[in-house]
C-alpha cells in the first residue's frame, strides 16, 4: 500500500472514514471507505474499497462493541495498520462542523487551535463536540501526526453583511450570531469539479442543490461562495429529511410561550421530526416518498420541491443571473423526478431540461440550446477534506 491520508469525519455515534492516497500535485485517489456506527450500543465496522467491495466488517450485538470514539478510532486504526501494510498514516484530516467567523480555510491543529475550535462548541452543541473527540485518539495511536481541520463553514466566509447579517440589534452580530452557512466542503468540492466538467461556466453564476438527508443551496460567483440558504444553524432554508427548513421564528415563540413547549422538545421538534419525516408521516427517505402511493408522500414532496424553486429564484437574483445549476448529494445526484419538478417551468431563469439525459442520470442534463446549464455533479467531502490535508502537507515539507 501508499503511505496514505485518513480522513475522519464522527458524529455522535459514528465515526465515517475515508484512506485517500496522493496521486500527484492536487489530487487524491480513494483507496478505502468505511464507517464504525452505533457506538456504545449495536455497533457496525464496515470497510470497503473503492468499488464497494467489503474488506472487512465486524458487528458486535451483545453490546462488547467499543462503547466511546477513542475505542472506535482504535478499531478503525487496528484495521488501517493491516490494510496499509508496511506503509504510513501520513496526516488526518477531520471534518469539523464549525469554524466560527475566523476560520476560513482549513487549519493544522496545534494546542492553541484546538482551544479555538472548543471555543466553537456553543454556536453547534449537537456536533461540534463529536467532530473534536477524536483529535486526542489519533494523537495518542499516531504520535505527531499532521492533523487538519477543515470545516463546513469556511466556504462562505467573506459574504456580504447582507447576506450574513440577521436584522436583530448590531450586537448579536458581534457576538457571532450571524449566517454561517453549511455544507461548504461539498459546495467547494463541486466548485472545484465544474473547473474539469464545465470549464466555461465555472467561473460564473452558479447555483448548487446540494439535496442529501441534510439539503441546502449555495450560490457561487467566481468560484466563492455569494449566499448559502443554511443560517445560523444547518435548520434555516430547505425542508429536509427530518429538519423544518425555514420557519417563521413566531412559531418558536407560540410553541415555547403559549403552547409550553421546552426547548429540548422544540430542538427535537425541528432537528427530527420535521422535513420530509413530518410533513409525510411516513419517512425521511426520498426513496421511500418516490414509491408510496400516500397523498401526504406526495404532498411532502410537493413541499420539498417547492422551497428549491423558490430558493433557487432568490439566489439568482443575488448573483445576477444564472449560468448553471448544478444537482449533487443524495438525491440530487438520484432523483430524476426532484430534478424534473425543480427545473419544470423555469425557462424564465434559462432553463430547458433535456428529459433523456435527466431520466439517465447524465452529467448534462440541459438541453444544447439552454441559456442555463444544468449538471449532476457527485459530491465528495472526502476528497476535499483529503485535498486539502494534502495542501497542508505540502506546505509543512515547504
Ligand atoms: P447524507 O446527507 O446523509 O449524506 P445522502 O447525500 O446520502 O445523505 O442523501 C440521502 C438521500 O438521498 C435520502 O433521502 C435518499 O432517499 C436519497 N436517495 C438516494 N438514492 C436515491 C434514489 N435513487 N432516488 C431518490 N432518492 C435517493
Amino acid at each position: 500500500m501508499i503511505d496514505s491520508i485518513l480522513v475522519l469525519n464522527a458524529g455522535s455515534s459514528s465515526i465515517k472514514f475515508s484512506v485517500e492516497a496522493p496521486a500527484g500535485p492536487g489530487s487524491v485517489r480513494m483507496l478505502a471507505v468505511g464507517q464504525i456506527e452505533g457506538i456504545g450500543t449495536h455497533v457496525h465496522f464496515v470497510a470497503k474499497d473503492a468499488d464497494g467491495t467489503v474488506l472487512a466488517e465486524t458487528r458486535w450485538e451483545d453490546g462488547s462493541g467499543p462503547t466511546d470514539h477513542d475505542a472506535a478510532l482504535h478499531v478503525i486504526s487496528e484495521w488501517l495498520d493491516g490494510f496499509l501494510g508496511d506503509a504510513r498514516v501520513l496526516a488526518v484530516g477531520h471534518r469539523v462542523v464549525h469554524g466560527g467567523p475566523d476560520f476560513s480555510g482549513p487549519v493544522v491543529i496545534t494546542p492553541g487551535v484546538r482551544a479555538k475550535l472548543r471555543e466553537l462548541v456553543p454556536l453547534a452543541p449537537l456536533h461540534q463536540p463529536h467532530n473534536l473527540a477524536p483529535i486526542d485518539a489519533v494523537e495518542a495511536r499516531y504520535p505527531g501526526v499532521l492533523q487538519v481541520a477543515c470545516f463546513d463553514t469556511s466556504f462562505h466566509r467573506g459574504h456580504d453583511f447582507a447576506a450574513e447579517a440577521f436584522a436583530i440589534p448590531l450586537k448579536y452580530f458581534d457576538q457571532g450570531i450571524r449566517r454561517y452557512g453549511f455544507h461548504g466542503l461539498s459546495y467547494e468540492y463541486v466548485a472545484r469539479r465544474l473547473t474539469e466538467v464545465a470549464p466555461d461556466v465555472a467561473s460564473g453564476r452558479i447555483v448548487v442543490a446540494h439535496l442529501g438527508n441534510g439539503a441546502s443551496m449555495c450560490a457561487i460567483r467566481g468560484g466563492r461562495s455569494v449566499e448559502s440558504t443554511m443560517g445560523f444553524t444547518a435548520l434555516d432554508g430547505l425542508a429536509m429529511g427530518t429538519r423544518s427548513g425555514q420557519i417563521d421564528p413566531g412559531v418558536l415563540l407560540h410553541l415555547i410561550g403559549t403552547a409550553g413547549m421546552t426547548v429540548p422538545e422544540v430542538t427535537r421538534l425541528l432537528y427530527h421530526e420535521s422535513g420530509l419525516k413530518g410533513l409525510s408521516g411516513i419517512s425521511p427517505d426520498m426513496r421511500d416518498l418516490e414509491r408510496s402511493e400516500d397523498p401526504r408522500a406526495a404532498r411532502a414532496i410537493d413541499y420539498f420541491v417547492h422551497a428549491i424553486r423558490r430558493q433557487l429564484g432568490a439566489l439568482a437574483a443575488s448573483i445576477g443571473g444564472l449560468d448553471a445549476l448544478v444537482f449533487t448529494a443524495g438525491i440530487g445526484e438520484n432523483s430524476a423526478m426532484v430534478r424534473r419538478r425543480v427545473c419544470e417551468g423555469m425557462e424564465w431563469l434559462g432553463i430547458s431540461l433535456d428529459a433523456d439525459a435527466n431520466e439517465g442520470n447524465a452529467q448534462v442534463i440541459s438541453t444544447a440550446d439552454s441559456a442555463a446549464r444544468v449538471l449532476v455533479v457527485r459530491t465528495s467531502e472526502e476528497t476535499m477534506i483529503g485535498l486539502h490535508v494534502l495542501e497542508a502537507l505540502e506546505q509543512a515539507v515547504a
